[in-house]
């Protein structure tokens, strides 16, 4: 008997195989623009100082590797808590908040889905249209009613965004990007996120924000959590997906906490037991060595001054790749608008490159750029950039 012989083959997912694609190019002017992983001005992987400091500290105190609780280091969780909803929110002091470490904002998401399934009676989720690419493949996953309300259409279509969640469900869940929306980099304003979270109250609507970005957009984490901490606020129970892959720079360490608002002590129990139940005959439990990292970090507030600064340097290092793209491009006079280079914030940037582009970057530049024409902008550095520029005038010619 053999099982799996009438299996067929998958494409591989567009992203990885870019990358792969990249790694594998002989090139040497190629240049890597799909993958959301920041590198510095060298084009090299980021480690920051304070996570090599701390992991030499770890290093040195022997630590045992006894398994972590189901949902995680608490430790850990409850000082990621603190950081995204700020130390005196009412919902940390009234213990109403249920917060588990998980498998990145990935890993949190999808719980996420798991737990709707499990144990919500509208299982509607509405996504931004566009949205990250993973987010339909994980919430269909998990068996949820998936629709999408209008995001962007060439810049943020909040006329459309609330229309869509007036029309929307009563009780539904809404996925929100809390900042450095991916792939658009449009972020709606102060003032627009009032208003959004007016409608989504009024709808009885259930926020999923997806925080992979923290700290991108505006080089402030707190700033940058604005959404969130108005919708505990104004007590909208909400769902929050917090990931340290990007801000810390720990992609490989898969190290994330999911929080969720809740109304009572005694609900925020029930949520955790849940959660648990979920997590047991999946993974049994996360992996220690990232939350020791955060842990660490997040308990010391030199070494929290220490990570902002530098989480700082790499949001200003991003942004001073923006200007001076926008910069050559005006300047070269190159086709189309480029202002949107410099209007965006976070890792990326929605360019209107068309797939034809994006395919001729590729196979006459070796410059590795997604097919929507979303490109990273932590791949951009001041070794590339005459490159880069010069390729993307000739390529719209
Ligand atoms: N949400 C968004 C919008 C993202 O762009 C990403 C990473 N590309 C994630 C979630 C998940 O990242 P991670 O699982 O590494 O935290």
């Amino acid at each position: 008997f053999k099982p799996f012989s009438h299996i067929q083959s998958l494409p591989p997912d567009p992203i990885f195989d870019l990358l792969e694609q990249y790694q594998n190019c002989k090139s040497t002017n190629k240049v890597n623009l799909s993958i959301g992983e920041y590198r510095d001005e060298n084009g090299n992987p980021l480690v920051l100082e304070v996570v090599k400091n701390v992991e030499k500290d770890l290093a040195s105190r022997n630590l045992p590797k006894d398994n972590l609780p189901i949902d995680g280091d608490p430790k850990f969780y409850e000082e990621a808590t603190k950081l995204l909803l700020g130390p005196e929110s009412k919902y940390i002091k009234e213990k109403r908040v249920c917060s588990i470490q998980c498998l990145s904002g990935t890993g949190g998401l999808r719980l996420t889905g798991e737990l709707i399934k499990r144990c919500s009676k509208n299982k509607t989720i509405y996504l931004p249209d566009p949205t990250w690419v993973n987010h339909a493949p994980i919430f269909k996953k998990s068996g949820l009613e998936m629709k999408i309300y209008r995001y962007y259409n060439n810049g943020l279509n909040f006329s459309g965004l609330i229309e869509d969640l007036e029309n929307a469900k009563e009780n539904s869940f809404v996925v929100f990007h809390a900042c450095s929306h991916n792939p658009t980099g449009t972020d709606p304003t102060e003032k627009q996120w009032k208003k959004i979270l007016k409608t989504v109250k009024k709808k009885n609507l259930v926020p999923i924000f997806d925080t992979a970005y923290l700290g991108f957009s505006s080089g402030n984490y707190d700033k940058d959590a604005f959404a969130i901490r108005l919708a505990a606020e104004q007590e909208i129970p909400s769902i929050i997906a917090q990931s340290f892959s990007k801000n810390l720079g720990l992609y490989s360490e898969r190290i994330g906490c999911l929080s969720i608002l809740c109304d009572t002590q005694k609900e925020a129990e029930n949520l955790r037991s849940q959660l648990k139940a979920i997590i047991l005959p999946m993974y049994s439990n996360p992996p220690i060595h990232g939350s020791l990292i955060v842990g660490t970090i997040l308990e010391n507030s030199y070494l929290i001054r220490k990570w902002k600064a530098e989480m700082k340097e790499m949001q200003s290092r991003i942004s001073e790749m923006r200007s001076l793209v926008y910069k050559e491009l005006t300047r070269k006079k190159t086709k189309r608008s480029w202002k949107r280079i410099i209007s965006h914030s976070g890792m990326f940037t929605f360019s209107d490159l068309t797939e034809k582009h994006v395919k001729i970057l590729k196979e006459k530049y070796s410059i590795f750029v997604e097919s929507t024409g979303r490109i990273s902008m932590g791949g951009i550095n001041h070794n590339n950039i005459n490159y880069l520029v010069s390729s993307i005038h000739e390529v719209l010619q």
